[in-house]
């Protein structure tokens, strides 16, 4: 590694027709960079992950500042479905084959605890997010039939992480699917991700972090007396330095078995015709292309899935007729007499790491450097998370469980 990098220039995050345009967010009030500036710790990136940031070093720093080269929150976090669970995209016993019972069962525990640290915090905080709590019904599917998923539902128990093992009949029963089986457990919310990447910023605002947006950080450098953040015609010069630049990713990291793919969503108008016990309940198919649904407060149903390994706006926008028929049918199949019309479709750059867990560690070579990426369906459960270590790793220390999510 060398003590620079480049960041690389931005990229079309998301494309078609976004759910969360449809809603009014108050904008932030960013300030414009008009000059150097020296401060404690600069956080590029303004988004969800950025925003978790900010609140958690904002009442600890004096100097905190954010930069963006967006509005904050309109990252891929605009293109989001926020469903914010705890489940790790790679099941708890598939992630003991990699790297180990104990390790993976200690990954999902702080994944459990992050999304309940979270609801705790968003609701102690008032932030208006349409945060709302539910379900999650995984279902049996391609990738994992009835008996892989008694088992997961047993690795789960064991972790000391609460779950019900639901037989396709019971399944039948209770919810109307047709499955072979399905793990039910409580501790999942939905929210606004923009309203929730601002309402965090706004009170990291109130303890005095600044905001400054656009502003496109060009390069980095890595110095004794500093980390030096090239922005354009001016400088930030930061005793520690964030980066949160979501699937813009920083040239040069390590990023072995990373990638950014695209991945799919669609919505209905509010007031939509579906199972009512939908509005308590998250549902996900363990399956190669997955579906998932989620509800809105004011009675949207939400869709997602249908992801393609391949990084091409091209692809995405071309593709966005047809996933969205595809979406349709599928969730016909699932929910019968559930006849979707998608008022909004939309694709995002979505990124995966073979293990399902995120990076949050300091840059290799860049002394003061941190960077962040969170991966996979629950990348707003890792800014949480990685609000509760980055604070340590800044300080110098080693919080506990850090070495689960270094760079690899
Ligand atoms: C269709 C779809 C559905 C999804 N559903 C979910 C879900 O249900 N739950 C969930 O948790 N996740 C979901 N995700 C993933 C989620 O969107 C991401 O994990 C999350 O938004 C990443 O947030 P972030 O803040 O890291 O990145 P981003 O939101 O992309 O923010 C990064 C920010 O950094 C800024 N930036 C980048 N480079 C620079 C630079 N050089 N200078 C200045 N600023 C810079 C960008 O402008 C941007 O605002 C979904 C993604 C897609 C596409």
């Amino acid at each position: 590694m060398t003590d620079s990098i480049e960041l690389g220039p931005g990229k079309n995050l998301r494309t078609g027709s976004l759910v969360w345009a449809d809603t009014a967010h108050p904008p932030l009030g960013t300030h414009a960079l008009k000059q150097s500036l020296s401060v404690d710790v600069a956080i590029v990136g303004a988004s969800i992950s950025g925003a978790f940031m900010a609140h958690a070093l904002a009442a600890r720093f004096e100097k905190v500042v954010v930069l963006d080269r967006r509005e904050p929150g309109l990252g891929s976090t605009h293109a989001s479905t926020a469903m914010l669970q705890f489940e790790i995209d790679t099941p708890l016993t598939d992630l003991a084959d990699q790297i180990g019972g104990a390790n993976a069962a200690q990954a999902w525990r702080r994944s459990w605890r992050a999304t309940q640290a979270l609801s705790c915090m968003v609701r102690d905080e008032g932030i208006r997010c349409d945060l709302s709590d539910r379900y999650k019904l995984y279902l049996c599917g391609n990738e994992m039939e009835s008996r892989g998923m008694e088992q997961e539902a047993r690795a789960r128990r064991r972790a000391g992480i609460e779950c019900e093992y639901l037989s396709g009949r019971e399944l039948k029963a209770r919810f109307g699917i047709d499955r072979t089986g399905a793990i039910l457990s409580p501790g999942a919310e939905v929210a606004d991700p923009v309203a929730l990447s601002r309402g965090l910023l706004r009170r990291a605002r109130r303890d005095r972090a600044r905001i400054f947006a656009p502003v496109d950080v060009r390069g980095v450098l890595a110095t004794k007396h500093g980390v030096v953040l090239d922005a354009c015609r001016h400088f930030v010069l930061a005793k520690k330095a964030i980066f949160y630049t979501g699937y813009e990713t920083l040239e040069l990291l390590p990023s072995k078995g990373m990638k950014i793919t695209s991945s799919w969503a669609a919505a209905t108008a509010p007031r939509a015709a579906y199972p009512e016990w939908l509005d308590r309940t998250l549902v996900w198919e363990a399956a190669k292309p997955y579906l998932y649904l989620r509800t809105t407060t004011d009675g949207r149903l939400l869709v997602g899935g249908e992801d393609a390994e391949l990084d091409s706006l091209s692809y995405r926008a071309n593709t966005l007729a047809l996933k969205g028929r595809r979406l349709a049918q599928k969730t016909a199949r699932l929910l019968p007499g559930v006849k979707p019309k998608w008022n909004h479709v939309w694709a995002g750059a979505f990124g995966e790491s073979s293990d399902g867990l995120p990076v949050i560690d300091a840059i290799p070579g860049m002394p003061g450097c941190f960077s962040v990426m969170g991966f996979g369906g629950n990348g707003t459960v890792y800014a949480m998370l990685a609000a509760q270590l980055i604070p340590g790793l800044v300080a110098g220390r080693s919080p506990a469980d850090s070495r689960l999510f270094r760079f690899r």
